[in-house]
C-alpha cells in the first residue's frame, strides 16, 4: 500500500480537506492521493507561523542554527527515500535526485554557518550607527516542480536562520517530497515554525495576498512571478523572485570543440532541459560551426532516455501534460524554422517522453530561440563577429544566466562580463553554492537567493544612530 502524506499544520500532520492524484510522469499514470488544503488550512497554516513567530524570532540564532543542522542530518539519513519518491513524481534519473538531496543537505549547512551579528557602520568620537537585523515575521514560499526539494531549501534555511516562520506551498504536480520533508519538521521544529500545505494551482494567490505574509519567497515562471509582484504591493510585503530564463551558451572560436560540446551538452540535457538556468540556445563561432553541431547530435543520439527509476537511463520525462504539450508545440516549430539534426519526436510509450533534439540553421526570431523551452531541445545558432553575438545573447527579456566557453581564459572571462545576466559562468556550468548569491537580471528575477545577500532577505535591516556626546 502507498504511504499516506500529510499536511503539516501548526505542529499536527494532518489530511487535507481534499485529496488530488499525483501521476509518475514516466507512465503518465497516478500512483497515489496526495492531500489538497482548502482556504480555511491555508488561514489556520499563516496563523500558526504568526503565533510561532515571537517565540522563535527571540531564540538566539545558535539555537536556530542547531535545529538546521539537525535537519540537514536527519535528511542526510534518508536520502535514498527522497530520491527515489523525487523519481517518481518528478522523472528525473535517480543519480540526479540524490544528487539534489544531497545539495539540500549541503546547502543547509552552508547557510548555517553564516552569521547576521551587527555591523558598526561608522564609529568616531562624536557618534556610532549599528546595523542590525531582525526577522520579517511569516514567509510564504513557493515552488516549481522542476527542482522541488532544493529550491524549497533554498528558501527554508536562511528564512528560519534568520528567525522567520513559514507557510511552504509545492507545485501541485509534484508536492509528496515537500510533504515527505513535512514529517522531518514536524519531528524537529517547534509547533507553527514551519507549515506545509498543498494546492491544485488555487491557493497561491489566497497566500501572496495574506496580510499576515511579512514575506514571499517564490520560485517559478515569469508570468506567476508577476502575479506575486502584484500581490505583494497591498501590504509591501518583501519579495524574492527566481524567475524563468533563456541562458545562452557562447563558444568562442578557441574553444576545445569536443569537451565544450559535451558541457554544453549536458547543460542543456539535465533533468530534461527543465532548469531554468539550462542551456537554452548556443551561438557557435562559424569556423566550428558543422562540427559543433554533428558533435551535438551525435551525443543526442546516444543518450539513453527512460524511466528515470532505471540506473541506465540518461534522460527521464518532461514533468508534466501541459509542459509535454507546449514542447510539442515548439517541436513545430522547430521543424518549420530549422533543421532538426536529431530527435524531434516524442517517444511512443507512455508516460511524457521527448527525444533529445537538436535543431540547426535556425533564425533569432524562431519560438524555439526567443522562448523559455524548459525542455531537452537545443537550438544551435551561427555567429561570424563576437559582438554581435553579444548582442544577440541580451537581445531578451531574461537575465538569469549565461555561459562562456574558450581556451583563452581572461579573453572568455572579459567577454562573460558582457553578458547581461544574474550569473554567467566561464568554462563550466551551474556552480551554485551557498556561499554564492544567485539571482537573476531583467525580467528573470528580484532578489538574491544563497549567500549572505540571500540570507539578508529574510531580515530587515535596522540602523541604531548614537550621538555620543551631549544629548
Ligand atoms: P509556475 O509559475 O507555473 O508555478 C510556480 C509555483 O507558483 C507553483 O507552486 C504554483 O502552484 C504557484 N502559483 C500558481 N499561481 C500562483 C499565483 N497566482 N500566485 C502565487 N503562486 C502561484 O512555474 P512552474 O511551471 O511550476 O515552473 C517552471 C518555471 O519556473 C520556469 O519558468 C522556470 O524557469 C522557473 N524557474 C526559475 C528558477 C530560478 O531560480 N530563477 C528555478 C527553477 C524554475
Amino acid at each position: 500500500m502507498e504511504k499516506a502524506y500529510k499536511l503539516l499544520i501548526n505542529g499536527r500532520l494532518v489530511d487535507g480537506a481534499a485529496t488530488m492524484p499525483v501521476i509518475n510522469p514516466a507512465t503518465g499514470e497516478p500512483f497515489v492521493d496526495a492531500p489538497r488544503a482548502d482556504i480555511g488550512q491555508l488561514n489556520e497554516a499563516v496563523a500558526a507561523a504568526k503565533s510561532a513567530f515571537p517565540e522563535w524570532s527571540k531564540r538566539p540564532i545558535t539555537e536556530r542554527r542547531e535545529l538546521l543542522i539537525a535537519l540537514s542530518n536527519a535528511l542526510e539519513e534518508r536520502v535514498p527515500e527522497f530520491a527515489a519518491l523525487l523519481t517518481r513524481e518528478q522523472g528525473k534519473p535517480l543519480a540526479q535526485a540524490t544528487m539534489e538531496c544531497m545539495g539540500c543537505v549541503f546547502v543547509i549547512r552552508g547557510m548555517a554557518s553564516f552569521d547576521l551579528s551587527p555591523k558598526v557602520l561608522r564609529e568616531d568620537e562624536s557618534m556610532r550607527a549599528i546595523e542590525y537585523r531582525s526577522p520579517l515575521g511569516v514567509v510564504a514560499a513557493i515552488t516549481p516542480w522542476n527542482f522541488p526539494l532544493i529550491l524549497l531549501i533554498n528558501k527554508v534555511a536562511p528564512a528560519l536562520l534568520a528567525g522567520n516562520t513559514l507557510v511552504i506551498k509545492p507545485a501541485p504536480t509534484t508536492p509528496l517530497t515537500t510533504l515527505l520533508l513535512g514529517e522531518i519538521f514536524a519531528s524537529l521544529f517547534p509547533r507553527g515554525v514551519i507549515n506545509v500545505i498543498a494546492d491544485q494551482n488555487d491557493l497561491g494567490a489566497a497566500l501572496t495576498h495574506h496580510p499576515d505574509i511579512a514575506k514571499i519567497a517564490f520560485t517559478g515562471s515569469t508570468a506567476t512571478g508577476r502575479k506575486v509582484m502584484s500581490a505583494a504591493a497591498g501590504t509591501i510585503k518583501r519579495v524574492t523572485l527566481e524567475l524563468g530564463g533563456n541562458d545562452a551558451a557562447l563558444v568562442l572560436e578557441d574553444a576545445d570543440l569536443q569537451e565544450t560540446a559535451r558541457k554544453v551538452f549536458d547543460g542543456a540535457m539535465l533533468n530534461a532541459g527543465q532548469i531554468c538556468i539550462a542551456i537554452k540556445r548556443v551561438y557557435v563561432h562559424e569556423s566550428m560551426y558543422d562540427a559543433f553541431c554533428d558533435e551535438l547530435a551525435r551525443l543526442a543520439n546516444d543518450l539513453v532516455v527512460g524511466d528515470g527509476s532505471e540506473l541506465a537511463t540518461q534522460l527521464g520525462p518532461i514533468q508534466n501534460k501541459a509542459q509535454y504539450e507546449k514542447l510539442q508545440q515548439l517541436l513545430d516549430d522547430a521543424r518549420e524554422n530549422g533543421t532538426v539534426i536529431a530527435g524531434g519526436n516524442v517517444l511512443s510509450r507512455p508516460g511524457y517522453f521527448i527525444a533529445p533534439t537538436i535543431v540547426r540553421d535556425v533564425d533569432d526570431d524562431a519560438l524555439i530561440v526567443r522562448e523559455e523551452q524548459f525542455g531537452p531541445i537545443l537550438p544551435v545558432l551561427k555567429y561570424t563577429d563576437i559582438n554581435g553575438a553579444i548582442e544577440r545573447i541580451n537581445n531578451s527579456e531574461y537575465g538569469l544566466g549565461g555561459t562562456v566557453w574558450g581556451r583563452d581564459v581572461s579573453k572568455a572571462a572579459s567577454i562573460a562580463e558582457r553578458v547581461n545576466s544574474g550569473t554567467v559562468w566561464v568554462n563550466k556550468h551551474m556552480d551554485i553554492a551557498a556561499d554564492l548569491p544567485f539571482r537573476g537580471a531583467k525580467q528573470s528575477g528580484l532578489g538574491a537567493e544563497l549567500g549572505l545577500a540571500g540570507l539578508e532577505e529574510y531580515t530587515q535591516a535596522r540602523v541604531i544612530n548614537v550621538a555620543l556626546t551631549g544629548c
